[in-house]
């Protein structure tokens, strides 16, 4: 069960101790606050864990201090949709809206290589009016011989050049706690010029460490991939650990599954789930064109395969897009076959935009026949 409090509600209020106590009264019920600082406001939520089926809906909103009252299902109780549950399916970072009902285009190199790359691609995305990005710095490889990302040590060249041509938000895999401290360090000794979304891969969604230690931070947002070879529960739980430690900012990733029924491509393409991830959470979805499809074909009429799939997620309403790119995809030291061109750039961004005003038509459809 959640309890949301009247805004601006804090501990030194009267009707938030009255609150306090009378939920400290309740038997083998665990208590668990959470505030988040909105651009108005503050908002307070308190989840009720434990048996809460014999509590009274009623009673509760009778409590000091308590707005609204939401009874969760087991599953995904944070980042869940529950009954009558207006909680929002948005957030704001660095002043760039994540959320259900928007979209915003991350591409970028999979991984760091040369800080002459990194200007290329940031001035591209500047050119193109993008502000957001990817810039893989710790690589996980399946090999141990291959190249493993340039770590800590590209950061500051990273941040500096993302703040040069305007580029608020970067999403960075991490792969270990030592990851999440030096790119805030890196952050602080550069002056803050960018903003950094954490990303879990594919290969590490159930590192429940990882994800506890991520969680535990609300400074950056989380982007988490799904897991190539477990069920969509699994993964959607995983993301529920973020949450459940106190970081509700997460955006999940579809980004194919590991079978050789989606040959040649690289992966399955996933992308019909994202319907199915807005539906049962209140996560904004992204989706990954490039994992997932891994190379680089197209279709008689010269349409990339990526481009396609990207189609089909964002006319699903996807809100997010990780895309890689490279200006020199023969040089890329990870997954060069996958990227696109940088002269591809516009290309790309005008078929999204067909894409996502084709998803408009479809939901002021929708409406209509409601
Ligand atoms: C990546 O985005 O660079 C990556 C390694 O993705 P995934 O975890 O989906 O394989
Ligand atoms: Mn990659």
């Amino acid at each position: 069960m959640i309890l949301i409090l009247t805004p601006n509600i804090t501990p030194e209020k009267e009707e938030y101790k009255q609150l306090m106590s009378a939920l400290a009264n309740l038997q083998n019920i665990q208590i668990r606050v959470h505030t988040v600082q909105g651009t108005e406001q503050l908002l307070t939520e308190v989840y009720l864990i434990g048996n809460t089926k014999s509590l009274s809906t009623d009673y509760m909103k009778s409590l000091p201090g308590v707005e609204k009252v939401v009874r969760v299902s087991e599953e995904y109780r944070v980042l869940g949709r529950h009954k009558n549950d207006d909680r929002p399916t948005h957030f704001y970072y660095n002043g760039v809206r994540f959320g259900q009902d928007n979209l915003n285009i991350f591409a970028g190199l999979c991984a760091v290589d040369t800080p002459e790359h990194v200007e290329m691609m940031m001035k591209a995305l500047h050119e193109n009016g993008l502000v957001c990005t990817r810039m893989g710095a710790y690589k996980p490889r399946t090999s141990p011989y291959s190249f493993q990302g340039h770590g800590r040590k590209c950061l500051p060249y990273v941040f500096e050049l993302a703040g040069k041509y305007g580029i608020k938000v970067i999403a960075m895999e991490v792969t270990h706690e030592s990851h999440v401290m030096e790119i805030r360090e890196t952050l602080y000794r550069t002056g803050n010029p960018t903003g950094v979304m954490l990303q879990i891969g594919t290969r590490n969604i159930q590192n429940f460490e990882l994800l506890k230690i991520v969680g535990r931070q609300q400074e950056f947002p989380v982007l988490i991939k799904r897991g190539f070879g477990i069920t969509l529960d699994e993964s959607l739980n995983a993301a529920e650990y973020l949450a459940s430690e106190g970081n509700h900012k997460v955006v999940f990733c579809l980004r194919g599954m590991k079978t050789n029924m989606g040959d040649p491509h690289r992966n399955f393409v996933d992308f019909a789930h994202v319907p199915v991830v807005k539906h049962l959470t209140r996560m904004p979805v992204c989706i990954d064109p490039s994992h997932s499809v891994g190379l680089r074909s197209s279709d008689p009429n010269g349409i990339l395969d990526i481009m396609h799939v990207t189609a089909q997620g964002v006319i699903a309403g996807a809100n997010m897009i990780l895309v890689d790119f490279h200006p020199e995809p023969n040089k890329a030291l990870v997954d060069g076959p996958q990227a696109l061109l940088l002269k591809e750039l516009p290309h790309f961004l005008e078929d999204v935009q067909i894409a996502r005003e084709a998803y408009e038509k479809r939901l002021a459809l929708a409406q209509r026949y409601r």
